[in-house]
């Protein structure tokens, strides 16, 4: 069957018709461990008793009112981002890439309200992702993602991924501010150190201008932490999250202090759908679970034992995984083998995963995940492995 959709991404021929915990079942019955989660997007699961009951009881009161009005649940929402976190203050959009979009605009705006409307320069990083529109592409600096695509948003300045000296060489004085995730995801699960969060927070605190944290992969507690940051001891300014966020709704959202945005005054930004009732009613469903005392612990818990053991596999299996790496549940398996091929070895043995920069394979399970799923993910990364140096010595045995 044809299909009518627009052709932009390469779907593996596989559809779902439900899901529920850490699995997903098939449209022809087959049954999956979901390692992928929406790209650390489902961080509950599928199906999360919580979820659904937010979900439906805000669906039979009200949808959508827009934002010329007060939204109760946005209300609440910000609110309790704001107690867990460093911000004041909480825009909300649909995406990450809107979550990004108004931190962006937020920085410039920042410097133009404290009358230097000349600072708008962002100081990114190669390798990182911070969304598809225009603006963002420009952050990323991606050139397979902005070929073709017209004059590259002016405004971004970048700096190989962990070189402090480049970086001081590419803030002026027309810098607003430092824009980074903490760990790349799409890059390929590269974990920022610490101290070079640290070094990038002083030479923002020296030179006048905003650190910004790009959390839409690493927020509501993929890292083990509700916001990577605090794991890393280094505190922003702006934070743009959402991937985890809605759990599986759409929902974005930018943090900010109340000094960083203090630009952004009545009508200088908007959006149609952003914070509206059904997607703040879930994120509030998403923080009832992930802030309940012990949560977190699971989380860091669980991380140990799942980068322990896939530390033996990768010592069994030298030829097909040369690294693992990562924070909390998002980890990386940096592979010898092409990483797709490791991808679909996994999928046939029923465990999904997604790819990433640096030849990756990432394993982002859901955070509820439990101890036997775990050891039957082993049991599949096994027997991949396996088979993937079974096929690799017989190539050479055949040449
Ligand atoms: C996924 C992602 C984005 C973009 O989010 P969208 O919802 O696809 O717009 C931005 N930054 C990071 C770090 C991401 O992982």
């Amino acid at each position: 069957m044809t299909s009518h959709l627009l052709p932009t991404y390469a779907r593996v021929d596989l559809a779902f018709e439900r899901g529920e915990g850490a699995w997903l079942t098939a449209t022809d019955g087959t049954q999956y461990l979901d390692f992928a989660a929406g790209v650390a997007v489902n961080a509950l699961g599928h199906a999360h008793p919580k979820l659904v009951a937010a979900l439906t009881e805000q669906a039979q009161k009200v949808w959508h009112v827009s934002n010329l009005y007060k939204i109760p649940e946005a209300e609440k929402l910000a609110a309790r981002l704001c107690e867990a976190s460093f911000a004041d203050t909480v825009f909300f959009g649909n995406s990450g890439a809107e979550a990004m979009e108004c931190s962006i605009k937020m920085a410039r705006k920042y410097h133009a309200a404290g009358g230097k409307p000349d600072r708008f320069r962002i100081v990114t990083f190669e390798g990182a992702f911070h969304g598809r529109t225009l603006a963002t592409l420009a952050a990323g600096g991606q050139k397979k993602y902005l070929e073709g695509f017209g004059p590259v948003a002016e405004g971004f300045d970048q700096a190989p991924f962990g070189d402090f000296d480049a970086v001081k060489r590419a803030v002026g004085d027309a810098t607003a501010a430092i824009l980074i995730e903490p760990v790349m995801g799409e890059g390929g699960v590269r974990v920022v150190p610490p101290q070079f969060l640290k070094a990038l927070r002083e030479l923002c605190d020296q030179r006048g201008i905003l650190l910004i944290f790009d959390e839409v992969q690493t927020g509501i507690g993929r890292t083990g932490e509700l916001f990577a940051y605090q794991r890393m001891g280094v505190t922003p300014d702006i934070m743009a999250l959402a991937k985890a966020l809605g759990g599986g709704f759409p929902i974005g959202a930018c943090l900010a202090t109340a000094e960083a945005s203090k630009g952004m005054t009545a009508g200088t930004h908007g959006s149609t759908f952003g914070g509206n009732p059904l997607a703040t009613s879930v994120g509030n469903a998403v923080l009832d679970v992930v802030l309940a005392p012990g949560f977190l612990d699971d989380v860091r818990k669980n991380s140990i034992l799942l980068k322990q053991r896939l530390a033996e596999l990768k010592d069994r299996y030298p030829s097909v995984i040369a690294e693992v790496r990562g924070e909390g549940l998002l980890i990386g398996l940096r592979a010898v083998v092409p990483n797709g091929d490791l991808v679909s070895e996994l999928r046939a043995e029923r465990l999904l995963t997604v790819a990433a920069g640096d030849n990756v394979v990432r394993l982002l399970p859901p955070l509820i995940i439990g101890e036997e799923e775990m050891s039957q993910a082993f049991g599949m990364i096994d027997r991949a492995c396996a088979r993937i140096v079974k096929n690799l010595t017989q190539k050479t045995a055949a040449g």
